[in-house]
């Protein structure tokens, strides 16, 4: 180590991070909300604040063909990495697409084909899943359907899953065993296993899904309860990932979360949540209030430490890192 490094302040230099779910392709990094102009383009600035934070790298989530081919492009822009798949909320696309379902599994199918290897690769099949808090976007009959399809992909390339599971455990789980997923991540059936993102379910799914060989990401939504606490504490460390779900799930201040983000030092406060504004004040170097952005993962990592406090800040990190590198074999960021 030298000595500008060990004269440093923190040890935020040796923190490190790898968000494996943000939005990176949602207008709103563009300034555009809901069709609204609000403010400037602040991508660039975006990405600069996560690099100050320590976030080396991140997934960005494919949420249906159009976006996974955003998400490509972005990742292949920056030196990223992006997920390939269908969003439970967006199945009714298979049925509507011209050639009906088969064809959109083969676009999505062709997308992963182009892309599983070099820089801005897809490193797993998702985001695709059950959401049945949001039946109005997609009947559960179409949910399962089409989750069940895109299973095959995740065989045929041998890629980890990302996977979005809400109200809809017990479906959820039996397709997975059904399709060969319900022993160590499908790695018999040609799977390699995946994460089960953004959890906010109880403690006997959490169980189960880590039984099955999942690993689980939590963000801002998963730490929002003291239940949510609880079960965040139960994940095996050896199993755990972190995003931020960015533009979404943002840490507030009427959070559970928040007497634990109370002890951050400021000096990684300041890195993970810099000052904000509203859209209609916006101001280049300001974060918008109610936007996530990926810096915020230290948040997320600061939470976890505590609560595993006899482990370091550091420690604990390092272990999410491995997971990471390991699971999506993201070898390079070593
Ligand atoms: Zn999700």
């Amino acid at each position: 180590m030298s000595i500008a490094t060990s004269a440093l302040p923190s040890q935020a230099n040796k923190i490190r991070f790898i968000d494996i779910g943000v939005n990176l392709t949602d207008l709103v990094f563009r300034g555009e909300y809901h069709g609204k102009r609000k403010h400037d383009d602040d991508l660039p600035l975006v990405l600069e604040r996560s690099r100050a934070a320590g976030v080396k790298s991140m997934i960005i989530t494919g949420g249906n063909v159009h976006e996974s081919r955003m998400a490509l492009e972005l990742a292949k822009e920056h030196g990223f990495y992006a997920t390939v798949g269908c969003h439970p909320t967006h199945s009714t696309e298979f049925d509507k697409f011209k050639g009906g379902p088969e064809a959109y599994l083969d676009a999505l199918d062709q997308l992963l084909q182009a892309n599983v290897k070099g820089r801005g690769r897809a490193v797993a099949v998702g985001e695709c899943g059950l959401d049945y808090d949001r039946t109005h976007f997609a009947a559960p009959e179409v949910q399962k359907k089409h989750f069940r399809s895109q299973l095959s992909l995740a065989k045929k390339y041998h890629l980890p899953l990302f996977l979005h599971s809400r109200s809809a455990h017990k479906d959820f789980v039996t397709i997975l065993r059904e399709e060969g997923f319900g022993i160590n991540g499908g790695k018999e059936v040609g799977g390699n296993g995946g994460v089960v993102h953004s959890f906010t379910g109880l403690v006997e799914e959490l169980a189960e899904l880590m039984s099955m060989g999942f690993h689980v990401g939590v963000n801002g939504c998963s730490l929002k309860t003291t239940d949510n606490l609880a079960c965040a504490q139960a994940i095996n460390l050896d199993l755990l990932m972190l995003e931020t779900d960015a533009p979404w799930c943002s840490m507030t201040g009427a959070h559970a979360s928040k007497v634990h983000l109370n002890t951050l030092p400021t000096h990684l406060n300041e890195l993970y949540f810099p000052p904000s504004v509203k859209p209609e004040k916006f101001s280049p170097g300001k974060v918008v209030k109610g936007r996530n952005e990926p810096c915020s993962i230290g948040g997320v990592a600061w939470v976890i430490h505590r609560l595993h406090p006899e482990l370091s800040f550091e420690d604990v990190v390092d272990k999410i890192w491995r997971n990471t590198v390991d699971v999506f074999g993201l070898n390079e960021l070593d």
